[in-house]
C-alpha cells in the first residue's frame, strides 16, 4: 500500500514547466532517492511534498490523507537541508531537544530521547558543544538527530551531504541508512550524486527536465537503464 502518493502533479515557474504530470507512490519505511542533474526539478518536487511549494495541478496524499492544501507544519514531515540550520546559540543537547520541548513533552522523557538520539548519531560527549565548535559532518549529524527525534512520518532530505568531504559523506550515508532501517522512517533523499543514490536507496526515481526517466531498484537501473540519458547519468558507459 502506498504511504505517499503523487497524482498528476504539475508545477511551473514563470511559464516554464518545472514538474510535468508526475505520478509516484512511496511505501511506508522506504528510502526513495530523487536523482538527477542540477535544475531538473528535484527540490521543487520535494518542496511540494513538504508543502513549501503548491502544485498547480494534481494532488498529494500522505498516510491516506489528501494534504495538497495542508500547511507544512500539519503534514507530519521533517526536513533536512544542505546548510546546517542549527540554532547557533544552543548547544547540541538543546538543538536536539528543541522540537520535543515544543511538543510539551515531560522533561525526563525529553532527556531520555535526546540522549539516545545523540548516541545514535555518534555524538555522545558533545552534548554541551555549540554548532561553531563542530565540524560540518558533526553539524549534519545534529541536524539529522534533531529531525529524527520528533518521529516525523516522513523525513525529506535535500542534498544533506553535498557540502561535505567524500569520506565524511560516506560515513553519513551509512548513518542515514542505519537510522532509516532501525527506526523504519519513510525517507525521500534528493541528490545529484549517482554513487550516493546507489549506496543508500531502496529505490531511485531518476529525473530529467521535470519528468521521470526511470523508477526502480538501484541495481535494476544500473543494469537496465531505460534511456540513453539514464545510462549516461548512472555511469553505465563511463
Ligand atoms: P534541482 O533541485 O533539481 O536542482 P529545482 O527544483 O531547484 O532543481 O529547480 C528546477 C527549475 O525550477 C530550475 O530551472 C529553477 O531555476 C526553477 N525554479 C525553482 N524554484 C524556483 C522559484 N521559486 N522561482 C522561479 N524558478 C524556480
Ligand atoms: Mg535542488
Amino acid at each position: 500500500m502506498s504511504f505517499i502518493t503523487l497524482n498528476q502533479i504539475q508545477k511551473s515557474f514563470e511559464g516554464q514547466t518545472v514538474i510535468q504530470e508526475m505520478n509516484l507512490e512511496i511505501k511506508k519505511g522506504e528510502l526513495v532517492t530523487f536523482l538527477g542533474p542540477s535544475g531538473c526539478g528535484k527540490s521543487t518536487l520535494l518542496r511540494m511534498i513538504a508543502g513549501l511549494v503548491t502544485p498547480e495541478e494534481g494532488s498529494i496524499l500522505i498516510d491516506g490523507r489528501d494534504v495538497t492544501n495542508v500547511s507544512p507544519k500539519d503534514r507530519g514531515v521533517g526536513m533536512v537541508f544542505q546548510s546546517y540550520a542549527l540554532f547557533p546559540n544552543m548547544n547540541v543537547y538543546e538543538n536536539v531537544a528543541f522540537g520535543l520541548k515544543m511538543k510539551k513533552m515531560e522533561k525526563g522523557e525529553i532527556h531520555e530521547k535526546v540522549m539516545s538520539m545523540i548516541e545514535l548519531v555518534g555524538l555522545t560527549g558533545k552534548e554541551k558543544a555549540y554548532p561553531h565548535e563542530l565540524s560540518g559532518g558533526q553539524q549534519q549529524r545534529v541536524a539529522l538527530a534533531r529531525s529524527v527525534v520528533v518521529e516525523p512520518k516522513v523525513l525529506l532530505l535535500d542534498e544533506p551531504l553535498s557540502a561535505l568531504d567524500a569520506q565524511i559523506r560516506k560515513n553519513l550515508q551509512k548513518l542515514l541508512r542505519s537510522i532509516q532501517q532501525r527506526l523504519g522512517i519513510t525517507m525521500i533523499l534528493v541528490t545529484h550524486d549517482q554513487e550516493e543514490a546507489m549506496v543508500v536507496s531502496d529505490r531511485i526515481v531518476l529525473l530529467n527536465n521535470g519528468q521521470m526517466v526511470q523508477n526502480g531498484h538501484p541495481h535494476d537501473i544500473y543494469m537496465n537503464p531505460a534511456t540513453e540519458f539514464a545510462a549516461r547519468f548512472i555511469g553505465h558507459y563511463n
